[in-house]
């Protein structure tokens, strides 16, 4: 298969790691996942904004613009003969002696690879919906950036799996913050619910495209943090991400427990979410 090492569409294995990397000395970098459909990727523009704020939050230096990025995306797509699937874009300051200290301008290494996912593998959870296991948030303070520093999401996903789950719902003293790789919405008497985009959640590109669906839909939204209370009395409950899209929750497990039916708010955006896909693919 063919990696991303800077501006570049290389054999894998052939990319030098260096063990002076900030970005396994101090996960000091930043990734975005695209999701690949029939070759386009989808929702190119956005991820590609996110990557530049996450650099910017954290002063890492964007050493390509755009057109490069998308190019290279292409062209890894194309190498790879990859249909349906996702992209790894990582971003990280560079190599330095170890010290917490970093200089400004460094020059970052990127580096990349394509996955092949069959379609159907994640269509059984978004219509069957999935198992959810509540946990506290246990992160640190800059949830907004998309950073390589992921260990309170990948205990809280580890948590989830040993109780059967395919993700974890996690509260802040009470408040339901998000996924350990998702965003959580709410839906009560007709209400689409969300916690607002603060620094205690990364802002998810499929959760931005949801609300905007749901905006021309005429479905109300509340971009309002909600309690824990407030997720056990939902009338429904779904997660959104690049990888899974929309896929409705049908049970909680944790210290408190509970069952929710597949709803028509769910089921609307699903569905209008896959169509905007098809758009994407099509156009
Ligand atoms: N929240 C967290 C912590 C994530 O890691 C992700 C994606 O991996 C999301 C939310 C969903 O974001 P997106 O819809 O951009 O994939």
């Amino acid at each position: 298969s063919y990696v991303l090492y800077h501006d570049q569409i290389i054999k894998s294995g052939s990319i030098p790691v260096d063990p002076e990397d900030r970005g396994y000395l101090f996960g000091d970098g930043i990734y975005e996942v695209v999701f690949v459909y029939n070759k386009k990727p989808f929702a190119f523009q956005e991820h590609f904004d996110r990557f530049v704020q996450s650099s910017k939050k954290l002063e890492l230096s964007m050493p390509y613009d755009i057109a490069t990025f998308k190019n290279l995306m292409d062209e890894l797509i194309h190498k790879n003969n990859m249909v349906n699937g996702m992209v790894y874009i990582q971003m990280t300051r560079g190599v330095a002696p170890r010290n917490h200290l970093y200089e400004r301008n460094m020059q970052s290494v990127v580096t990349g690879f394509a996955k092949s996912v069959a379609l159907d593998s994640i269509l059984e959870s978004q219509s069957k919906g999935i198992q959810t296991y509540l946990t506290e948030d246990i992160r640190w303070l800059r949830c907004d950036i998309k950073s390589l520093n992921l260990l309170g999401n990948v205990m809280a996903k580890r948590k989830a799996a040993d109780y059967d789950c395919q993700e974890a719902i996690q509260h802040r003293d009470g408040t339901v913050t998000e996924g350990s790789s998702s965003n959580v919405f709410i839906v009560k008497n007709g209400t689409l619910k969300t916690h607002p985009a603060t620094n205690l959640i990364l802002n998810g590109i499929t959760r931005q495209i949801v609300l905007k669906i749901a905006d021309r839909l005429q479905i109300p939204v509340e971009e309002k943090s909600f309690s824990v209370e407030e997720l056990l009395n939902a009338d429904e409950v779904f997660i959104t991400s690049t990888t899974m899209e929309v896929a409705p929750v049908v049970r909680l497990l944790g210290t408190q427990e509970q069952n929710y039916q597949i709803g028509p708010v769910t089921l609307k955006l699903q569905e209008n979410f896959k169509l905007q896909i098809e758009k994407n693919t099509t156009a």
